[in-house]
């Protein structure tokens, strides 16, 4: 299992960041996402992209990380520009992940240090700051393999179908 934690929401601010982190979890691969703080919208959104386009992914609301950091069975990624190159990291945390459960922790604002020290592996998608989403696509990208990019949604009811130009989709009986 491979769960995205999103930290940090600000209100009104990060709406639209913590439903692209979520979207990009599940889009690339993850199998569920958890959002702490106000973001029901955000969940909302998801969910509904889900019924339409497919699964299997979960999004639920949380109120406080520190109990989910605290239960987690499995290692854990904190993704940071202070952390160590993805290059170099990333094939011990796959081979990791093949027998335990995965969390990958993306901040928005401040993260506390406590995350740091909890984290198996705090790991840089460069060191350069940029942004939750770009550094959780690359991330899942190399923990797949790109074997993300090719895969079966299930319970969706409908489907793209890829154009060279134009916009074509399928409903689903
Ligand atoms: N200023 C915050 C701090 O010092 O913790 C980080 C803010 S940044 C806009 C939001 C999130 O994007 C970070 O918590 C981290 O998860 C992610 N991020 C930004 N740049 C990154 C990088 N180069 N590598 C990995 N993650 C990155």
């Amino acid at each position: 299992e491979v769960v995205v934690l999103r930290l940090g929401h600000r209100p009104g601010r990060d709406d639209r960041m913590t439903t692209h982190v979520a979207l990009t979890a599940r889009a690339l691969g993850a199998d569920r996402a958890v959002l702490v703080g106000d973001t029901s919208q955000a969940r909302e959104t998801v969910a509904d992209i889900t019924d339409r386009f497919g699964g299997p992914f979960d999004v639920t609301v949380t109120d406080a990380y520190r109990p989910i950091l605290r239960e987690w069975e499995g290692s854990v990624v904190h993704l940071t520009m202070y952390g160590e190159p993805v290059e170099a990291v990333t094939p011990t945390i796959r081979e990791r992940h093949r027998s335990e459960p995965l969390l990958i922790v993306v901040g928005a604002g401040k993260v506390d240090f406590e995350v740091y020290d909890r984290a198996d592996w705090n790991v840089g998608v460069t060191n350069q700051p940029h942004s939750e989403v770009a550094a959780l696509a690359v991330f899942l990208d190399r923990l797949f393999d790109g074997a993300e990019l090719d895969r079966e949604w299930v319970d969706a009811d409908r489907r793209v179908i890829p154009q060279e130009t134009g916009k074509r989709v399928e409903e689903i009986d």
